[in-house]
């Protein structure tokens, strides 16, 4: 294992410079988004200064340079992913509308009446209300699986709604709100038992945990780059191939059709049949520039120094009186969740703000979530490669200033 340089990651990101309320930026708001090295921010100006073009119909040099970089991104998410084919890559705007086209097409084709979609608790709001929409044009059923006090999720209890009606199973790989890892592999096999398929929704996990999907054996696996150091507007859905077959296009246009008349239209091959439309080419390409970025470091690396981190910050908030950590789970990564007693979270995030701390208040888009804590919401740190020790002793600071302000 190496010991990564973190004064030399930082230099890294020319954004970690910026000046907010007098003090220098301390940015704990990663699990919304993380920062971007400055090989991604030239990998997106290198494209539009030197071979801006639309890809794959062109013929000139311009789309044939854009059309290998968008394809080279593809096979670079690929292996990733572990995925066996680089057909199985998907390209999307994030894991919401990952999400949303198997509910559509996947869901639409397969499941009907009576039929059982299985989640979690924990789930953000972009793992719900597709499912909910699909429940309400098919009849289909929503079952939840509850979560202990410590924001894991009670397999036995999981066990229990899996049936022969059970046709999807959808859940969280990381906690965006506890930080909670849930035992995915367990869960996927448990599934496939009673003929279910599975959709990981891998938002949280990309940045902190090895995905390999062919060992998960997950049937679709969704991403979001910007979440692990890439541009924000373009994500990855992952699916097993003769699923993806089988399913009907997402959205119709340019692209997605092998040839088009009045009276028929017949669809391209995977995996252009579900990429309709111009996409985020720019985006897209500039992916591959921060997976090659973390890969550089080594994810092994990066997931240790973090762990470190959420170590040092779970003992410190710890000792600051009325304040309750959501979310304990044994296996977590660096997210931490809180509430301090007479203290509105919101009030929290101004106040910080004020120091030059950004972290994120509210209910992160996991209300169901908040509403099993018996709470409205929590302030969250989440922290990535290039935080550090020094910054978390600011946070601590910057809590201990608002308490004294506000009780
Ligand atoms: N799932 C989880 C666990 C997330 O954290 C997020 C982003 N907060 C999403 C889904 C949605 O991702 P996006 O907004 O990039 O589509």
């Amino acid at each position: 294992q190496k010991i990564l340089d973190i004064t030399s990651i930082r230099n890294d990101f020319p954004i970690l410079n910026e000046v907010v309320n007098g003090k220098q930026l301390v940015y704990f708001d990663n699990a919304a988004t993380t920062q971007k090295p400055q090989v991604v921010l030239d990998a997106i100006s290198g494209y539009y200064g030197h071979y801006n073009a639309n890809i794959h119909r062109g013929i000139h040099h311009l789309a044939e340079k854009a059309t290998g970089a968008f394809e080279q991104s593809r096979r670079s998410i690929q292996a990733f992913l572990n995925a066996a084919s680089s057909e199985e890559v998907i390209f999307t705007y994030g894991t919401t509308d990952s999400i949303n086209l198997v509910a559509q097409t996947y869901g639409r084709k397969f499941l009907g009446e009576g039929d059982e979609i299985i989640i979690t608790t924990m789930e953000h709001h972009s793992n719900i209300v597709p499912w909910q929409m699909l429940c309400e044009e098919k009849g289909c059923i929503l079952k939840v699986i509850p979560i202990n006090d410590a924001g894991e999720i009670i397999f036995e209890e999981y066990e229990k709604l899996l049936s022969e009606r059970t046709k999807i199973v959808s859940v969280v790989h990381v906690s965006n709100a506890l930080g909670t890892i849930n035992p995915v592999k367990k869960i996927i096999e448990k599934a496939h038992e009673f003929g279910a398929r599975v959709l990981i929704d891998g938002a949280q996990a990309c940045s902190h945990i090895d995905i390999d999907v062919q060992a998960l054996d997950c049937d679709f696996y969704s991403l979001s780059l910007h979440k692990i150091y890439g541009p924000t507007g373009m994500g990855v859905l992952y699916g097993k191939k003769d699923l993806l077959n089988a399913m009907p296009p997402y959205r119709g246009g340019g692209e997605m059709i092998k040839e088009v008349t009045f009276a028929k239209t017949t669809y391209n091959e995977l995996p252009y049949k579900f990429e309709a439309g111009t996409p985020n080419i720019a985006d897209v390409i500039a992916a591959r520039f921060a997976l090659d970025y973390v890969a550089s470091l080594g994810k092994e690396n990066i997931a240790s120094y973090e762990n470190e981190l959420l170590e040092y910050a779970t003992a410190a908030l710890s000792e600051i009186p009325g304040l309750k950590v959501i979310g304990q789970a044994k296996e977590k990564v660096s997210v931490i969740s809180f509430v301090m007693e007479g203290i509105h979270h919101q009030d929290i995030g101004v106040l910080l703000d004020q120091q030059g701390i950004a972290v994120r208040t509210g209910h992160h888009c996991t209300q169901p979530l908040m509403q099993r804590f018996g709470i409205t919401g929590t302030s969250r740190a989440s922290f990535a490669v290039y935080n550090t020790t020094e910054e978390i002793d600011k946070l601590v600071a910057g809590l201990l200033k608002v308490k004294k302000m506000l009780s």
